[in-house]
Formats: structure tokens, C-alpha cells, sequence
């Protein structure tokens, strides 16, 4: 084994629902680690804005993350750049094997490793994934400038980062495959509003098609009429979700159909010791705003079960 490292709380993922839980460990004055692959803040550090974060009407993602690690880090917290390969169990501990070959040693750990972009799986996206496909409007719309973008999707992301591109690209179609929106209303209301944004209904991406330099144009299928088109542009962001990172775990966890992790109300795993918080866990609805209760739950339940641990030690001795 490599080198091992002790802590009392380590926190697997630094997106809000990590950092939140990060800085409650640290509040409780336990010895709480993040360890987060790239930088701290998960998907918020590549939203261009948010504005549905209470006290904040409009900050940048960036931002947003650098104050809730800095605020956190003020209380103890320490933030590691480690990618995490695994976690296992090892009688009342956990231990989390790194990339890196150290092994974190904990009383508790907290998954919050969100999710991964859904690709569309139709010929041409890998191919044409960084030449014109993206799933990053804020790394990679600058590079589409007056040209033609397409966004695939109907939720908050695909419909925001479509209002976004509208900066760059000369026109954005919002690709569809139904003829309603599952965007919240209000972000709806401005796309609908944008007069660069052309809404493409019914219809889903066939193929991505290019010649050895970018993407050139898609093959489009309506879904009711199975009328085929072909669609000049220049880039597609795709928007359709994600998969939950939820297999991380040496032994199984409880999950839904969908891969997330069920916890129950103190956002424990079926696995005692282990918690998720955030977007990889099973609940309706994945915003910042959640991510940070679950994280505050994830921790002083965390903190919890540290002192039933001790107590219980204590007890035996
Ligand atoms: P989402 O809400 O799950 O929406 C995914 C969209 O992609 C849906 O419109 C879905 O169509 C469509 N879709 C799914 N699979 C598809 C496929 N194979 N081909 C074509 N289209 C497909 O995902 P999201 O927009 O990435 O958001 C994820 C979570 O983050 C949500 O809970 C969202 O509320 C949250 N979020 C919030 C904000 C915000 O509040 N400002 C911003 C970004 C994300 P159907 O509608 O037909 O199912």
C-alpha cells in the first residue's frame, strides 16, 4: 500500500454540495479533506452565471465556487487536487484510494461526485468532440464566434447555455425532441424572447457530420414524422443530462433506476459511514441550492456518526 493519510471526514468531489459539506466538518472541528479532481466548484465553475443562489442576484460559477472554498478553507478545510479511483471499507474506517496512490484513511466519507455529461451516442460525436461538439458552453463557445451553433436539449442547461451562446453565435437552434420545454419557465420565457434562437421541435441529432477540421452540419430526424433534414452549423453543445458518477464503491450501494445513490433523511448510503449529497444522490431536484443542504446534512450526520464510533469505542474499553 502507499502512502496513508488520516482524517475524521473525507469528502469525495468539490461542487457545492462537497464544499458545504466541507465546511461544516471543519466547523465541528474535525480533520476534513476535500479532494476534488480539477478545481474546486463541479459543474457551477463552467456556468457562465448564476442567479438562483439566495443573496447572490447574479455571479459568475467561477466566483460563486472560489468564495465557498475560500470561506470554508478559513475554518480548517483542506482542499487536495486528487482524482479518487475508489472507496472501500475497512472495519469502522473507510478509505479512499487515490490515482496518486495515497490512501486517505477516515471515520466517515461523503461521495459528492456529481454527475458526468450524457453524450447523444449518434455517429460523429467522438470524432467531432472538440472540433465543434462540446458539452461546455463557457470553455468552448468563444470559439464559435458568427457562426451557426446548435444546442441539443430541453432542460435548464440546454435552454441557459443556448441564451448564453446567443453571444457568440450569429444564430443557436435549440434541437428538441419534444415540443414542450422542461426548463423552468422563467428561462424559458428568455429564450423564447431571444430573436437568435430558433427553436428546432420533435426532433432529435441523427449523425454529426464535418470535414477534417470541424463540424459542418447534422443530420436531423423529426420524431413524428420521420422526416429526415440537414442542419448548417458550425458547433453542437450538447445538453442532455448526465449520469451520476455513483460507481465509486468497492462494495454496492443502494441505488435507483437511474444510478443515483439512495440515502436516507441524513443522507446516509446504505453503506454506514458513507454519505452523498449533492447531484449524485436520488431526489427531484438537482440545484446549487439543495447540493449545499444535503451537504450540511451529509456533514453533521457525518459528525454523528464519528461520536457514536468514539462513544461506542469508549464503551468497549
Ligand atoms: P435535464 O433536466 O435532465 O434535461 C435533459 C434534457 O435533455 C431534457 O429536455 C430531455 O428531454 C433531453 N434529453 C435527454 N436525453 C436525450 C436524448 N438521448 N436525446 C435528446 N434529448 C434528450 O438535464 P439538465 O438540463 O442537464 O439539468 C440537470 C439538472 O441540473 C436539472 O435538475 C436542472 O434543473 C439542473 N440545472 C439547473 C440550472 C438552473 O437552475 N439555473 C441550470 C442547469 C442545470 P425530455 O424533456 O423529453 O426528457
Amino acid at each position: 500500500m502507499g502512502e496513508e493519510k488520516v482524517y475524521d471526514i473525507v469528502i469525495v468531489g468539490g461542487g457545492p454540495g462537497g464544499l458545504t459539506a466541507g465546511l461544516y466538518g471543519a466547523r465541528a472541528q474535525r480533520k476534513t479533506v476535500v479532494l476534488e479532481k480539477y478545481l474546486p466548484g463541479g459543474q457551477i465553475a463552467n456556468t457562465e452565471e448564476v442567479e438562483d443562489y439566495p443573496g447572490f442576484e447574479s455571479i459568475s460559477g467561477a466566483d460563486l465556487a472560489m468564495k465557498m472554498a475560500e470561506h470554508a478553507k478559513k475554518f480548517g478545510l483542506e482542499i487536495h487536487t486528487e482524482e479518487v479511483r475508489e472507496v472501500s471499507v475497512d472495519g469502522d474506517d473507510r478509505l479512499v484510494h487515490c490515482a496518486s496512490g495515497i490512501v486517505y484513511r477516515a471515520r466517515a466519507v461523503i461521495l459528492s461526485t456529481g454527475g458526468s455529461p450524457v453524450k447523444m451516442g449518434v455517429p460523429g460525436e467522438q470524432e467531432y468532440t472538440g472540433k465543434g461538439v462540446s458539452y461546455c458552453a463557457i470553455c468552448d463557445g468563444a470559439f464559435f464566434r458568427d457562426q451557426v451553433i446548435a444546442v441539443v436539449g430541453g432542460g435548464d442547461a440546454a435552454v441557459e447555455e443556448a441564451c448564453f451562446l446567443t453571444k457568440f453565435g450569429s444564430k443557436v437552434y435549440i434541437i428538441h425532441r419534444r415540443d414542450k420545454l422542461r426548463a423552468q419557465k422563467i428561462i424559458q420565457q428568455r429564450a423564447f424572447d431571444n430573436p437568435k434562437i430558433e427553436m428546432v421541435w420533435d426532433s432529435v441529432v441523427e449523425s454529426v457530420n464535418g470535414n477534417e477540421r470541424q463540424v459542418t452540419d447534422l443530420t436531423l430526424k423529426n420524431v413524428k414524422t420521420g422526416e429526415k433534414s440537414t442542419l448548417d452549423v458550425g458547433a453542437v453543445f450538447v445538453f442532455i443530462g448526465f449520469h451520476p458518477n455513483s460507481d465509486i464503491t468497492r462494495e454496492a450501494l443502494r441505488k435507483d433506476a437511474g444510478g443515483y445513490i439512495l440515502t436516507n433523511e441524513r443522507m446516509e448510503t446504505s453503506i454506514k459511514g458513507i454519505f452523498a449529497c449533492g447531484d449524485v444522490r436520488s431526489q427531484l431536484v438537482r440545484q446549487i441550492t439543495n447540493a449545499v443542504g444535503d451537504g450540511t446534512t451529509a456533514a453533521v450526520a457525518a459528525e454523528k456518526h464519528i461520536e457514536e464510533l468514539h462513544d461506542r469505542q469508549t464503551h468497549r474499553t
